[in-house]
């Protein structure tokens, strides 16, 4: 029977059914005794006790799972290290995004692989528990997207965050089209590639970002089994592959985002370089100097001379500057990294930082180059903006520095020749600079050869009497000089393409409008 307690008694002392305390033993001596230690007594006192069994148990059984708890995540840990690989890519790394784009290509090709019937029920259910009323259209593009992303969550059900990516896309007509691909979004995903399964997590890091972009660090990280790993060579090789596809024939322009450069929309198919008139032997002029430079690598480097060179192409706007540079890359295989220095936030620092981590194989294009002369002191805007743009000294600074093991390729474009320093013209800068002016007779004639020679049926001015006609009327009109240098007024090449694109196939019609060219016309 278990005793009474009195009201003194603290609780923890109750004993348990069935026990009683010997009476010459009372249990608040307990902790005394105990504390005193070193009696075999005691020790079989303590073995006798109850309390301090059950507790020492429990104790002992929390140390053991404790232990074993330790052995196994640490056997985890093993078993991942040694049969398990990770592969990390960083956002800043160029087979971050072709890793991206392989994934959404893989996850469609996956969905194109069920048949059309299953996809489609499987739209017409999701839009079904979507709609309120079963006859409701859906009609958003948010609810297409939505289903859309449903769908594909159905057909791979390893990807359960997507990412929706617009890109546009430039058809060589100059119409633009909106593309959108779901790509794997931030989350773990399960894919099986070539019956390998791979899990990938996409993590954003959303206390750091990048104070240059502003955009938040991320990483993908791609687990599989070790043995497996050889996996990773054919995944990121066929990325690549892809990646590469989409550039073919292309030129990339890159455009600065801080202190990064980044693509600039999609590539753009190249500009053949027979689409761009310029005078007489200007065009294989440079582009003979271009291939000859870049063709003579042993000779700088044997000299220690700065692989690079400069050109200038100057000239009233319009005259087909930038339309050359686009040409000249499509020809050499390059690609673009441009940069205008009139850009507000464009400073000195950035400027240089910019020019000495160009990507690679690109030519680099600084437009409205005359933006620097204007700052040739730190400058303080109406507004207070202090120091926004390019100054002199941070322009020359600069373009002394692109120096790299690799080649350099600098264009500059102004439209106000005057007001250059004679300072950048000198070679190491500048080492080519041609005037590229209003049209001249040889221009007009070329450019009205592309138009009216021939238009892929029929020659419409056969006998180039249109032709001669028009630069008739454009010498009347006081449009048409010398030519070159001497010229003082007269049109630009843009303006002329308007024109005959605006007649297009109406010879006669382009000859009426020749004194409509009066408005555009350029000093040279
Ligand atoms: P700039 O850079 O000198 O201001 P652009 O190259 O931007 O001139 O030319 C503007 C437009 O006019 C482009 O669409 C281009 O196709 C056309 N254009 C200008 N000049 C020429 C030229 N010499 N040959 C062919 N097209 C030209």
């Amino acid at each position: 029977m278990e005793p009474p307690a009195t009201p003194h008694d603290p609780p923890s002392l109750r004993l348990p059914v069935g026990y009683e305390i010997p009476r010459d033993q009372p249990a608040r001596k307990l902790a005394a005794v105990s504390s005193s230690g070193g009696d075999g007594n005691i020790l079989s006192q303590l073995a006798g006790n109850p309390f301090f069994t059950a507790g020492f148990g429990l104790a002992s059984l929390g140390a053991g799972l404790a232990l074993v708890q330790r052995g196994v995540r640490q056997g985890a840990a093993l078993l991942k290290r040694r049969l398990l690989v990770d592969l990390e890519i960083s956002r800043n790394d160029e087979s971050y995004q072709w890793f991206l784009h392989w994934m959404s290509q893989f996850q469609r090709a996956q969905i194109s692989n069920t048949s059309v019937l299953q996809s489609r029920r499987i739209a017409a259910d999701v839009a079904g528990s979507r709609a309120e009323t079963p006859d409701r259209k859906v009609a958003t593009t948010k609810e297409k997207t939505g289903i859309l992303s449903a769908v594909i969550k159905r057909l791979t059900p390893g990807l359960h965050h997507l990412s929706i990516q617009t890109s546009k896309i430039n058809n060589p007509n100059g119409s633009l089209n909106t593309h959108f691909s779901l790509i794997p979004g931030p989350g773990r995903h399960i894919l099986r590639y070539k019956n390998t399964f791979i899990a990938v997590k996409r993590e954003r890091e959303t206390k750091s970002m990048n104070l240059q972009t502003g955009s938040p660090w991320e990483t993908v990280t791609l687990t599989t089994l070790y043995s497996q790993r050889h996996i990773f060579e054919a995944l990121f090789t066929e990325a690549h592959q892809l990646a590469m596809q989409l550039q073919e024939g292309k030129t990339v322009i890159f455009t600065a985002w801080g202190t990064e450069w980044r693509p600039f929309g999609q590539p753009r198919r190249k500009r053949p370089l027979e689409s761009v008139v310029l005078d007489e032997g200007i065009k294989e002029r440079i582009v003979k100097d271009v291939k000859d430079f870049l063709g003579s690598g042993r000779w700088y480097f044997d000299r220690g001379i700065p692989y690079r060179r400069g050109y200038l192409l100057h000239g009233p706007p319009g005259s087909g500057k930038t339309s050359f540079i686009q040409a000249l890359a499509g020809e050499l295989d390059y690609n673009i990294s441009l940069l205008n220095l009139s850009e507000r936030g464009l400073t000195d620092d950035r400027l240089n930082h910019l020019l000495t981590n160009v990507p690679a194989r690109t030519i680099v294009l600084l437009e409205d180059v005359d933006a620097a002369f204007g700052n040739r002191r730190i400058q303080t805007d109406t507004d207070g903006y202090r120091g926004a743009n390019v100054t002199f000294s941070g322009l020359l600074n600069a373009l002394d520095g692109v120096a790299s093991a690799e080649e350099r390729i600098v264009f500059l474009t102004t439209n106000h020749a005057d007001r250059l320093d004679d300072a950048l013209v000198r070679p190491g800068r500048v080492d080519m600079a041609v005037h590229l002016g209003p049209a001249t007779r040889w221009q007009v004639e070329r450019l009205w050869d592309r138009f009216y020679g021939d238009d892929g049926h029929h020659l419409l001015d056969p006998h180039g009497d249109g032709k001669r006609r028009f630069v008739r009327e454009l010498e009347r009109l006081g449009l048409l000089g010398g030519g070159g240098r001497g010229t003082t007024t007269g049109t630009s090449t843009a303006a002329l393409q308007g024109l005959f694109l605006y007649h297009k196939g109406d010879v006669e019609g382009a000859i009426r409008a020749a004194d409509s060219l009066l408005d555009g016309a350029v000093v040279a």
